[in-house]
């Protein structure tokens, strides 16, 4: 928490789009202060970018993905929530395709790349946007839903109609620590049915076990899961992705039920729509005044425990 960051050199992988099936090169740029992520479509005339904001938004059922104009970039999601998950506020995305290589489903290889790369902290305080008061969408069935609080927390709880999916819950607070070293490795994953049809509609050419884990009716199709959490860890992932779309890093509490992209976008969406409900702080204030409020709870504390020993000792 405090000052903007960006990479100190560019990087660059190659993998696979998800839905096309073909490679794509994807190429990481420092960018100055205030800049924002910036994609930006390499393989067009002129480079054409697109600014990873929530207006730039569209088609959200299997993956989040950006339009401007005539220009579109698929599947941000995981890399947006590396940028999330590390701090990233400025940064510049050449794509030489209309989509994010999907690597292994995960975050992690995106994380691996941000460090190698170096992150490079700026002289300007970053801005938080802090929710002041709740903000939900959906239903008593399946909602998403932020609430005030002091740090970045999420509460997620998945439940599908299979029984390796059922009620499961996870809540944590989204340091970069927690980011990097639990939710980043967790793999997107999808139904055998639903992949079929996917095929079917010329879409998810490039899924394979490599890249999802894979339900089948009893049980799953890859060896195994990376760790018993990895469904509700990708959620959460997905959610800090769609939510980064805001172009600030949030101080409030994700609580989500049975969700997923289209109603974290809709979500997005309603902050933008209710700026009553919500401000932006400056990290480095922010900190300092935490900082101050701890020292001020913490003290009475020191002071119970210091009279305690006192009086053990007198005894
Ligand atoms: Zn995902």
């Amino acid at each position: 928490m405090g000052y903007q960051k960006t990479i100190k050199n560019p990087i660059s992988c190659s993998g696979i789009g998800l839905h096309s099936g073909g490679k794509v090169r994807l190429t990481l740029k420092p960018a100055p202060i205030g800049a924002g992520i910036i994609f930006r479509r390499v393989d067009l005339p002129d480079h054409p970018a697109i600014p990873a904001r929530i207006e730039n938004l569209i088609n959200v059922n299997y993956a989040t993905s950006l339009c401007l104009g005539d220009v579109q970039i698929q599947t941000v999601e995981h890399l947006m929530a590396a940028f999330a998950g590390l701090g990233v506020d400025n940064i510049v995305v050449e794509l030489d395709a209309a989509e994010v290589p999907i690597m292994d489903g995960s975050a992690a290889p995106f994380i691996y790349l941000l460090h190698e790369a170096g992150i490079e902290v700026q002289s300007q305080t970053r801005y938080y946007l802090r929710i002041k008061k709740s903000i939900k969408v959906g239903d008593d069935d399946k909602f998403a839903m932020l609430s005030p609080a002091n740090e970045f927390r999420i509460s997620y709880n998945l439940d599908f109609n299979h029984h390796l999916l059922k009620n499961q819950r996870a809540s944590l607070v989204c340091s970069e620590e927690v980011f990097t070293n639990k939710l980043a490795r967790a793999r997107t994953f999808g139904f055998l049915d639903e992949v079929m049809e996917l095929r079917k509609n010329g879409l998810a050419k490039g899924g394979s076990l490599d890249n999802a884990v894979v339900i089948g009716r009893y049980n799953i199709l890859n060896e195994g899961l990376r760790f018993s959490e990895e469904f509700v860890y990708h959620k959460i992932v997905d959610s800090i992705g769609d939510l980064y779309l805001l172009g600030y890093p949030l101080l409030g509490h994700l609580m989500a039920h049975k969700a997923g992209h289209s109603l974290h976008s809709e979500l997005t969406r309603q902050i933008v729509k209710q700026p009553d409900k919500w401000e932006l702080v400056s990290g480095v204030a922010y900190r300092a005044q935490l900082q101050q409020q701890k020292r001020f709870t913490v003290y009475p504390q020191l002071q119970r425990a210091n009279a305690l020993f006192q009086r053990r000792a007198v005894v």
